[in-house]
C-alpha cells in the first residue's frame, strides 16, 4: 500500500465521519412548530434541560474546563428560569379553554357524534302466553300448536299435555 493510497483512504474516512456527524454538529433538529406559545416554551425548556444535562456530562468527563462550564451552565439555567417565568405568566385559563376546544375539535374530526337513535320500544307479545308458542325440538322452528309434524324439518311433534279442565 502506497503512502498516497493511505492518505486518500484517510481523506475519505474523514469525509465520511464529517458527513455522519453533520447532524450532530448542527443545532438540535427542528421540532415541528408547536401550536401554542405554552407548547413552544415547554419545548424550549425541554431542549434547554437536555443541553444542561449534556453540559454536565461534558464537564464530568473532563471535556470542559470548570470556568467555562460554570459560565455556560449559569447562562443556561438563567435562560431556563426565564422560560419557566414566561410559562407562569401565560394566561392559564385562556390556554386551558383553547386546549379543550382543540381537543374537542380533534375528537369531532376523528369520531363524528353518533346521531341519537331512539331504541326500539320492546313490544310485549300478547295473545300467545307461555306454552302456546312452541318450537320444534329438532330444528327450533316455530310450529303451530295444532301441527303434528314440523313444517321445517318434518319431525314428529309430541302434542302438549292436555290440561284437565
Ligand atoms: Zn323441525
Amino acid at each position: 500500500m502506497t503512502t498516497g493510497s493511505i492518505l486518500l483512504g484517510a481523506a475519505i474516512l474523514l469525509l465520511v465521519v464529517l458527513f455522519v456527524a453533520r447532524p450532530l454538529l448542527q443545532r438540535a433538529p427542528v421540532a415541528p412548530l408547536p401550536r401554542t406559545s405554552r407548547q413552544r416554551l415547554l419545548a424550549q425548556k425541554e431542549a434547554l434541560l437536555a443541553e444542561i444535562l449534556s453540559l454536565d456530562f461534558d464537564y464530568e468527563t473532563g471535556k470542559l474546563p470548570p470556568e467555562l462550564y460554570q459560565h455556560q451552565r449559569a447562562a443556561m439555567v438563567a435562560e431556563a428560569a426565564a422560560i419557566l417565568e414566561q410559562l407562569d405568566s401565560l394566561p392559564q385559563v385562556v390556554i386551558a379553554d383553547a386546549e379543550i376546544e382543540a381537543a374537542i375539535a380533534q375528537l369531532r374530526g376523528q369520531a363524528p357524534a353518533a346521531p341519537v337513535v331512539t331504541p326500539p320500544v320492546a313490544v310485549s307479545v300478547s295473545g300467545s302466553g307461555n306454552g302456546h308458542g312452541r318450537f320444534c325440538t329438532q330444528c327450533g322452528s316455530t310450529i303451530d300448536p295444532n301441527d303434528k309434524f314440523c313444517a321445517h324439518c318434518g319431525s314428529k311433534i309430541t302434542p302438549p299435555a292436555v290440561k284437565p279442565a
